[in-house]
């Protein structure tokens, strides 16, 4: 008899801790989930995908899935699962009796598969740093916020809440400021911004070890800012500038954004090579923003009164849309052609700007005032504008969730379903790297290992 028992404590003992050795406690399992690999542009069938807390545990082929104690799980039967995209240039702005209305949209990125928004300047930052913290203890639903706090511009500021730069004394006052707010990059502003003084914050930053990027002054040369350390700029004007013959000369006109048709008729493929060469291996990241060109070029004309999103964005909000309605109807009565101009150079850039290696960020420009480029949505227009400009749907999604992490250096934290790796996951319904337009398949939203 008591040997029996000794039999029976031993062999119990052995179960228990066989199980324990082996039954790995997680949070959420994955099963059959096709993996979209964007960086490789494969996919891989019959994978589990381990989840606990925020990041991934493992995943793995379905026949050499080990035993899982989880608290949830969930049989993807073969549907794709991808990282969540990144929105790489949106705005939360429009003043204080804005704030709830923007905090309101913040819903709807996940909605569109967006896990990641690069916020590029508002007037509201103590409440985007509150909504970062909320969005990471999963007390409100929403993207994670890299934010750049409140733009540079000078002595009489375009945008509303941003710091007002005259001197060398108050580049340093501000990034001062910006780095007690913890900002995650710094952003640049054109609207009175004078060229020795951004030339001079490109140069503060670079000393700081702050990322900056942003508009420039156009009396300013784009190749000297990339020399002095520009991480990254947004849009396609500057780039065009540092590709035009005509530049230094348009440029000592004074001419502003008035020289932008004559820059965009003076286009130099060679120069442009060369420039994205040297982007290339600088690493400065370029953000087109084509949808919000195209939008834009197009407002005159068009009639977005029955877009299915605009019942979603607040009245505040859509009343900040007259003001750009109003500029592209004054355009289109003067004759401009700027903005079209604009639109299909930067198309024609994109395929010799990615094939020259230079990293580009797929960005929205979405927010108030940027008339029906509505959140979440419009990142998805950015991707299907960069595929219709030459992209495969694998570069596309690139410059969204890969790059977009990199230009944080956190590429090891983003951009594929690893181990280790955050679990912002999408699952879809189609293969993405089939079709870009296979977005729209999408069916869940995993957000930090939390289902949505
Ligand atoms: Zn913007």
């Amino acid at each position: 008899m008591k040997t029996f028992t000794h039999y029976y404590l031993l062999l119990f003992i052995v179960v228990v801790s066989c199980n324990q050795k082996d039954t790995q406690k997680i949070d959420f399992l994955l099963l059959n989930a096709t993996i979209v690999d964007v960086k490789n542009d494969m996919t891989l069938e019959n994978q589990y995908i381990a989840i606990k807390g925020d990041s991934i545990f493992e995943t793995g082929p379905m026949d050499e899935k080990p035993e899982f104690d989880s608290k949830e799980s969930m049989d993807l039967q073969g549907k794709y699962a991808m990282p969540g995209l990144w929105d790489n240039h949106v705005h939360f702005r429009g003043g204080e009796e804005l704030i709830a209305e923007n905090k309101d949209l913040l819903s709807l990125f996940p909605r569109f598969g967006i896990t990641t928004v690069r916020d590029a300047g508002g007037d509201m930052a103590p409440a985007v740093l509150e909504w970062q913290e909320k969005i990471v203890n999963k007390e409100l639903v929403g993207p994670y916020i890299f934010t750049s706090g409140p733009k540079l511009d000078g002595p009489n500021p375009a945008w509303a809440g941003s710091i007002k730069i005259e001197n060398m004394q108050d580049i340093n006052n501000a990034l001062d400021s910006l780095a007690s707010l913890d900002v995650d990059y710094v952003k640049i502003y054109d609207g009175s911004l004078n060229e020795e003084n951004f030339y001079a914050i490109i140069e503060a930053t670079e000393k700081r070890g702050m990322k900056v990027t942003g508009h420039m002054p156009m009396s300013a040369d784009f190749k000297k800012a990339v020399s002095l350390g520009m991480d990254g700029s947004e849009h396609m004007y500057y780039i065009m500038k540092g590709s035009s013959p005509k530049a230094d000369s348009l440029t000592k006109l004074g001419l502003g954004y008035g020289m932008m048709e004559t820059i965009t008729d003076t286009y130099d493929e060679e120069m442009a090579k060369e420039l994205f060469t040297e982007l290339a291996q600088k690493e400065v990241y370029i953000t087109p923003t084509l949808y919000i060109g195209k939008v834009l070029s197009q407002l005159a004309d068009e009639d977005h009164s029955s877009d299915s999103l605009l019942n979603q964005i607040g009245v505040g909000i859509q009343k900040t849309y007259e003001g750009r309605v109003k500029s592209a109807i004054r355009a289109k009565s003067s004759g401009s052609q700027m903005r079209e101009k604009v639109s299909t150079l930067a198309k024609s850039m994109i395929r010799p700007m990615f094939d020259a290696g230079v990293p580009i960020l797929a960005g929205s420009d979405g927010g108030p005032y940027n008339s029906f480029v509505y959140p979440g949505e419009s990142l998805w227009g950015e991707l299907f504008s960069l595929t219709e400009a030459g992209l495969s749907p694998a570069e596309a999604l690139k410059t969204s969730m890969i790059y977009g992490p990199a230009f944080f250096g956190m590429e090891s934290q983003f951009g594929s379903l690893e181990k280790g790796k955050v679990a912002d996951i999408i699952i879809l319904n189609e293969n993405p790297l089939e079709d870009i337009q296979h977005l729209r398949s999408l069916e869940q939203v995993i957000l930090k290992g939390k289902l949505n």
